[in-house]
């Protein structure tokens, strides 16, 4: 972190001192990771319609593009991309009074819109479920691991700030969305109790939730199935004495396929559904880097096995990371470092 930017706090205030801003009329920016997922979408436009029905002049900026299944998220037509909307949004980065960093928890999360929010005059406001939060980054905010999603956080937000009253069908679609996906259809086990009772209350504004399901599930091209059929037979290795299983994607395999954005999200979890396996490892070869996924069952600890071994982070049990050699190298380098874990993964 640069040594004294003045827009660095020495350490972050508690999200309830934020609580009396939200009555002050203000210019807000809500930010969310690169590559945004169900979580990060669903988790900003439940606050954006919170916040304009509160008065606010409000932007969701992505710094990048998102999945097609995402595409009918209620005001998602009102979100900016970075990449091609780059001067607007240093406009609005700029100009914002507050901005709302969300499902993420290190700037350099959000790429290249990474020097613009140090930069920028506004207040920054934390709401994030990673480990590890790069604390003095942000005014205000809330880290917390146990929470299932940043939805379910925002919705805190919301009913803890006394606005209980103000939830709507957008915003509980929203909230919904992304906390569906980040429990993996209500499966993780950080599905507590709570967010049950969450989700009565969102479905208590009307909502149906199939059409969410459909929406964000079955909503695919055939060549996405026929490709996770080729990866399957082609690309996977199952490697018992570890418990472990790898897979690996070529660029030619993205190309062959018309892979796009949001199409291998959650094909890491078919890896796990082998009996007997614990740590699942899914790497493909993106433009500028090999990108990682992680998954694991159990103790294995995949957010430091990311952050020692690949430049990433995330959960115990879902992390991603990244590598700037070869896909060959990057796979080789997993295979190489694997018997080092050879015990915590029996
Ligand atoms: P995914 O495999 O779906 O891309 O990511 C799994 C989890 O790890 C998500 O919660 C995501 O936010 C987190 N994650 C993915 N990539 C990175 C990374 O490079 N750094 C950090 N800190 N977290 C990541
Ligand atoms: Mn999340």
């Amino acid at each position: 972190m640069p040594a004294g930017n003045r827009n660095f706090a020495p350490s972050m205030d508690s999200i309830q001192a934020f609580y009396p801003l939200l009555h002050q009329p203000s210019r807000m920016v809500i930010t969310t990771h690169q590559k945004p997922d169900g979580d990060a979408l669903g988790s900003s436009l439940g606050l954006y319609h919170f916040l304009v029905r509160l008065g606010h002049t409000v932007t969701v900026i992505s710094p990048t593009n998102w999945p097609d299944f995402l595409n009918w998220l209620p005001g998602i037509e009102t979100v900016i991309n970075f990449e091609s909307q780059r001067e607007k949004s240093r406009q609005l980065i700029a100009d914002a009074q507050y901005i709302f960093c969300l499902d993420f928890n290190i700037l350099h999360r959000t790429k290249h819109l990474e020097p613009l929010l140090e930069a920028a005059p506004a207040k920054k406001i934390l709401i994030d479920h990673h480990q590890e939060p790069q604390v003095a980054a942000f005014d205000w905010g809330i880290s917390d691991t146990s929470k299932s999603s940043t939805c379910e956080m925002v919705y805190d937000f919301i009913v803890d700030s006394g606005h209980d009253g103000l939830l709507h069908p957008d915003m509980a679609t929203c909230l919904y969305a992304g906390v569906m996906t980040d429990t993996g259809s209500f499966r993780f086990p950080a599905t507590t109790a709570s967010v049950h009772r969450m989700v009565a209350r969102l479905k208590d504004t009307g909502i149906q939730h199939a059409p969410i399901h459909d929406a964000i599930f079955d909503n695919f091209l055939e060549n996405r199935l026929r490709f996770i059929g080729f990866v399957l037979l082609n690309r996977m290795d199952v490697l018992y004495e570890f418990n472990t299983a790898l897979m690996y994607i070529t660029k030619a395999d993205l190309q062959r396929f018309q892979i796009k954005t949001g199409d291998t999200e959650g094909l890491v979890n078919y890896l796990l559904s082998i009996q007997g396996i614990r740590f699942a490892a899914l790497a493909i070869d993106r433009d500028e880097e090999r990108k990682w996924s992680f998954r694991s069952k159990g103790d294995f600890d995949v957010n430091s096995f990311a952050r020692m071994n690949f430049e990433g982070g995330g959960h115990k049990n879902a992390a991603g990371g990244r590598s700037s050699d070869s896909l060959e190298m990057t796979v080789n380098k997993f295979r190489e470092i694997l018997p080092s874990y050879l015990n915590q993964l029996q």
